[in-house]
């Protein structure tokens, strides 16, 4: 699906020209970091890992290594290049622990640039309940669904969103790369504009401060860099009961934003695997 300029030898220009910023914090509680992030334009990831005796800290870390290798052998990430790489990273963690229960595991959000029929477009991939938002001049929409118990309990009509941040349940991901669990990921591809900014986080964010507060805060002025701080030290101040990640993406060019009209049949948050054709 990606389409790369046809002039193979010179440097393919890219479809969203981004700048970004990344950071991570253990938190308040937890012994260990075992978020891992990714931040090397166009690919951009936040991994959660579980699983004891630093088994998630490994996971987490197969995860981007392996996204990392995605960017040595291919010009630009792809639907089908990212799927490839979890599978190389499903059957590096699973042989860490063969045959347990409580396997290693990570989640794995992704937020790549790629282009499309001549369009900068966010390529956005999913597995878990790590986030991914994206701020627009319509403001704050959450992109990713995600894969938890809480999640379907609120899909059902059960629970609230309010309820689901202090259910029991709420750490209880569905589906993961490992942890014996799906490991099929939901795409979504959505026409980027300048200016936007992407946010991916793990849950030791979007678990402790509200959606109103990510919106404020990463509307903030200043560097990226900065935008990232706040967005930790924000979750720092309302507990930090686990690990905080937080990559932030700014396109500051888009091509084709420019004259021609977006292609809207991709809405900011269609079903999982609209726009891309697969599932
Ligand atoms: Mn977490």
């Amino acid at each position: 699906m990606t389409e790369h300029h046809p002039d193979t030898g010179a440097t393919p220009r890219d479809p969203v020209r981004v700048r970004a910023a990344g950071a991570t914090h253990v938190g308040r509680v937890r012994p260990g970091n075992e978020d891992s992030l990714l931040c090397r334009a166009p690919l951009f990831a936040v991994a959660d890992g579980m699983g004891g005796h630093e088994a998630g800290e490994v996971a987490s870390s197969i995860a981007v290594e392996e996204l990392d290798r995605l960017l040595d052998e291919q010009r630009g990430p792809s639907v089908e290049g990212l799927r490839e790489t979890l599978h190389r990273a499903a059957a590096r963690i699973q042989a860490l622990s063969p045959g347990s229960a409580l396997a290693a595991g990570t989640t794995v959000a992704v937020v790549a640039t790629v282009e499309i029929e001549g369009g900068g477009y966010w390529l956005v991939m999913n597995l878990g309940d790590s986030r991914t938002y994206r701020l627009s001049r319509d403001g704050l929409e959450q992109v990713s669904v995600d894969h938890s118990v809480v999640q379907e309990l609120v899909d059902r009509g059960e629970i609230t969103e309010e309820q689901a941040r202090r259910h029991p349940y709420r750490n209880m991901v569905t589906r993961a790369l490992g942890a014996g669990a799906s490991n099929e990921p939901d795409f979504w591809a959505i026409p980027a504009e300048p200016g936007d900014r992407m946010l991916i986080c793990s849950d030791g964010l979007s678990g402790e401060i509200s959606d109103a507060a990510i919106e404020r805060l990463l509307s903030g002025e200043g560097t990226l860099e900065q935008v990232c701080e706040r967005l930790i030290e924000a979750a720092l101040d309302a507990g930090g009961h686990d690990n905080i990640s937080v990559v932030v993406i700014e396109a500051t060019d888009v091509v084709g934003s420019e004259g021609a009209p977006h292609d809207d049949t991709t809405g900011p948050r269609p079903r999982p695997g609209d726009g891309d054709g697969t599932r």
